[in-house]
Parts: structure tokens; C-alpha cells; sequence
């Protein structure tokens, strides 16, 4: 995992300890609970996730919905520099906490690199993973780990993964790893950064903390669900939680469900929902961690909406749902946001989807001096 030296000029800890009022005297709490400190932070990201994607779970899921299971629920604003934003600028606000340009990659307005969330976390010792089911170089997996100017360099992005904080990665994305388009063969150089790479399966023998993982699992994005993607998305939560316990570290994860988006700009309903749905079981994976942890921070949101998606009735009649769509492109409608752990009660209210980063860093006791 991770060696990164633990103190950074960039990084202050809080020397403040917020006091705890619910947790009765004598009873046992761990140190984050005693503070009311997130230790770990997982954040799901439901690209093109608007409150009617969010609600087509209600309606056509046969389970419950995971998203039911969160105490606190917030609206967040999504515009970049201007009114409607991509999910590279979306990405980039919630890992940096810095509005940018659409297309920007981990960088400002100014295409000035700025630290992200992963990266800081990283230079105070936690783990960190990224998780999505496009290419693991697409936009909003990228703004994690990677600074470029435009979300077109995938092979830039490719290379800056190697030298990046990330201990865990899963996804698609091969064809911008092999060499085949730059000529430097990008999976030579993670083993080389002793990472373990799987380009086949999601399955390891047995996982081991003193290693880093990754899986590049298709050429590019992850097949649909309709095409049998199956429980990848989940799995690979669940997989990158059960790595993450493997040392006392805190960790810090992005999940992305990438293709809700995909299924918005298709304007393909039956894509949407069954992505929707995916995206809502990896979320159940990651409450049912954080609920026997006790020290863990879930957070869901998306960077902007995809399609102007409604839940409207078929045909006039009322009792039958058709969604219908507005656009093949993005809105900018309000986004909702779920919290549930220590500091979920942070992310209540209307705010900036900046506020996302600034928000986890509170909850986190970190504070950033950039
Ligand atoms: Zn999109």
C-alpha cells in the first residue's frame, strides 16, 4: 500500500476534537467515534444520476432501495464555469473542491494542477481506490488521480496512474494501457510500481495489504448490464472493502456506476434503470461496511443529470410509467445528495458541488491549505 511520507506542507490535521453528544458515557466507541471523525470515506458517484434516475429505483426495482437507508439528504448545484457542466469538471469539483473549465481533468480555470481529495488523504497515510465501470482513464474516475488539461489524453491519464497514490483500481480502459496507440506499454510500468494486474477476471487468490491491485477488465468502457455485465460493479466494492481492511489505515474510495450517464444520452430507458439499479447494489455493499465499521463516511451523489429523464405516464395513463427524455445531452437540475456515518449530517442543505470536497474534508478532520 501506500508509502507515501505522512506529513505534507499541504495538509494541516485539525488540532480540533469535536466533542460527541449521543454517544452515552461508558459506552464503547472507537477513536473516530469518540471524535466524530470519518476514518474512511467512500464516495459514489452516479454519473448523469438526477432525482428521477434516483426514483426509477422506487419503481422498478424489485428490492428496496439502498438509497431508502440514508438518514441525510442534500441538493447540490452542478454548473462548472459555465451553466451546465461535464462529468470532468463535475469530477474535478468534487475531488478538488475548485470549479473548472468542462473537459478539465484534476486541474483549475487556469489548467493549474490542484491536489485532490485522494491525494491529500493518501499524503496523511490512508489507502485509496478507484472503481468505475467505464474506462478507468474516463473523466470522472480520472479527476481523481490524474491532472491533464483535456479528458481526451487517455494515454496520459493511463501513464499518470502508475505514479499515482491509487493502491486499488478496477474498471475497463486496456486499450489506453497496452502500448498500442503511445507505444510505452502502460501495464509493464504498474507491475513495475508492484502493482498485481488482472486484465480477465475480478478474482485474486487471496488478497494480500502489502500489495496494490488492478483490473482492467474490457478495451474500454465495461459492457452494459444488458449485455451481462453482471455483478461487477458490486463485487468490486466489496473487493476493494475487503482489501482496505486488510490494514488499520483509513481508506478513501470513489465508486462511479459511469453508464446511468451513457443510458441518459442514449435515451434508452431499459439502460438507464438496469444501470440505476447496478449502481444501487455496489451502494448497499458499501452500507452494509460502513454500518458494522461505525467509522465510516458513505456519500452519494452525481455530477450533473443526462437526458432531462422524467418518470412520466404511458400514454396518459397513470398508472403506467414511460420515462421520457428532453435531451440527448446533460441538464442542470439540482442533484441529490445521501450521507450516512460520521459527518453525514454535513452534506443536508442546498450547496455547490464543491461543497462535496470541502464537506468530506470536514467530516474527515482534514483541512486542506492549498
Ligand atoms: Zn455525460
Amino acid at each position: 500500500m501506500s508509502n507515501r511520507i505522512l506529513s505534507s506542507l499541504l495538509v494541516v490535521i485539525l488540532g480540533v476534537t469535536f466533542s460527541c453528544t449521543e454517544t452515552s458515557p461508558g459506552s464503547e466507541t472507537s477513536e473516530s467515534q469518540k471524535s466524530g471523525k470519518a476514518k474512511n470515506i467512500i464516495l459514489l458517484i452516479g454519473d448523469g444520476m438526477g432525482l428521477s434516475q434516483v426514483s426509477s429505483a422506487f419503481y422498478f426495482k424489485e428490492s428496496t432501495p439502498h438509497f431508502k437507508r440514508f438518514p441525510t439528504v442534500g441538493l447540490i448545484r452542478t454548473s462548472s464555469t459555465i451553466k451546465i457542466t461535464d462529468s470532468a469538471a463535475g469530477a474535478t469539483a468534487f475531488s478538488t473542491g475548485k470549479k473548472s473549465y468542462n473537459g478539465a481533468i484534476g486541474v483549475d480555470a487556469d489548467t493549474v494542477s490542484q491536489t485532490t481529495i485522494l491525494e491529500i488523504a493518501s499524503d496523511l497515510g490512508w489507502n485509496s481506490g478507484v472503481i468505475a465501470t467505464s474506462s478507468i482513464t474516463h473523466a470522472t474516475p480520472a479527476s481523481f488521480f490524474a491532472h491533464v488539461k483535456s479528458r481526451g489524453m487517455a494515454e496520459a491519464i493511463a501513464a499518470q496512474l502508475v505514479t499515482s497514490d491509487v493502491d486499488f483500481f478496477a474498471g475497463g480502459g486496456l486499450q489506453y494501457f497496452n502500448g498500442s496507440q503511445d507505444g510505452i506499454n502502460t501495464i509493464e510500468e504498474l507491475s513495475k510500481a508492484d502493482f498485481d494486474i488482472n486484465t480477465t477476471s475480478l478474482a485474486v487468490e487471496s488478497l494480500q495489504g502489502t500489495r496494490k491491485y488492478g483490473f482492467l477488465l474490457a478495451e474500454d468502457g465495461m459492457p452494459r448490464m444488458l449485455d451481462d455485465r453482471g455483478d461487477f460493479l458490486p463485487n468490486a466494492t466489496q473487493m476493494a472493502l475487503d482489501y482496505f481492511s486488510l490494514s488499520d489505515s483509513p481508506f478513501f474510495i470513489m465508486v462511479e456506476g459511469s453508464q446511468i450517464d451513457w443510458g441518459g444520452h442514449a435515451n434508452n430507458e431499459d439502460y438507464l434503470v438496469s444501470e440505476l439499479i447496478d449502481f444501487d447494489n455496489a451502494i448497499g455493499k458499501a452500507l452494509d461496511f460502513a454500518e458494522k465499521d461505525g467509522n465510516t463516511l458513505v456519500v452519494v451523489t452525481a455530477d450533473h443529470e443526462t437526458g432531462g429523464y422524467t418518470l412520466s405516464a404511458n400514454d396518459g395513463n397513470y398508472d403506467d410509467i414511460k420515462g421520457t427524455f428532453s435531451t440527448g445531452g446533460h441538464s442542470t437540475t439540482l442533484i441529490p445528495v445521501f450521507a450516512y456515518g460520521p459527518g453525514s449530517e454535513l452534506f443536508g442543505g442546498i450547496y455547490e458541488n464543491t461543497g462535496i470536497f470541502d464537506k468530506m474534508m470536514e467530516a474527515a478532520g482534514i483541512r486542506s491549505a492549498q
